[in-house]
């Protein structure tokens, strides 16, 4: 952990000004990366290749534990939901990802300048993804979420005391997870 208090403090604020509370300061050390991760991305789920913030347009598993290695200090936040139809989860994970990029935004203008997010969900902006980067439609707002950089979120924030379990049902809460890469 690099950032002085002052600094936190003042992270804090942005945070809550920006209505983001349900939230921790991590360690990025402890951000746990798995290649079983990514063979669950590439055998098995339905966005391999169709989704532009998605692997295989994602870095190597290598990559990925190299670049959280680059940071001292992270913040993880949590978004809980429940869906009637799973349909609707796309416009709900847009809509918390469109707010997400923005306090990246907001945090680099603070003087920041590695802060990098990852989403809390596959990016969902449009209601159908181009699949590769360079056709994005929002190539300066689109990021990956945690599992497309390999991240095994559930042993990652269990460490921080955060519930997540596999759900059965599509109509069972969800715990989701976007990490705030700062410093
Ligand atoms: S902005 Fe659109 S095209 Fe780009 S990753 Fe997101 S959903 Fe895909």
């Amino acid at each position: 952990m690099n950032l002085s208090f002052k600094q936190r403090q003042a992270l804090d604020g942005l945070l809550h000004t920006n209505g983001y509370t349900d939230y921790k300061w991590i360690d990025p050390h402890k951000i746990i990366v798995s290649q079983w991760v990514r063979m669950k991305c590439m055998f098995g789920c339905g966005e391999y290749g169709r989704g532009a913030t998605c692997p295989p347009n994602t870095p190597s598993v290598a990559d990925c534990r190299q670049f959280f290695s680059e940071y001292s200090d992270a913040v993880i936040l949590h978004f809980e939901g429940k869906m009637d139809k799973p349909e609707d989860r796309h416009a709900w994970s847009g809509k918390i990802n469109a707010k997400l990029v923005k306090l990246e935004r907001e945090i680099f203008l603070a003087g920041y300048e590695k802060a990098f997010l990852l989403f809390m969900d596959s990016c969902c902006f449009c209601k159908d993804c181009t699949g590769s980067r360079e056709t994005c439609d929002q190539p300066r707002m689109a990021r990956p979420a945690p599992e497309a950089m390999a991240v095994d979120v559930f042993s990652t924030v269990r460490q921080f005391d955060f519930n997540i379990n596999v759900r059965t049902e599509y109509d069972q809460k969800m715990d989701r997870y976007s990490f705030l890469m700062v410093a």
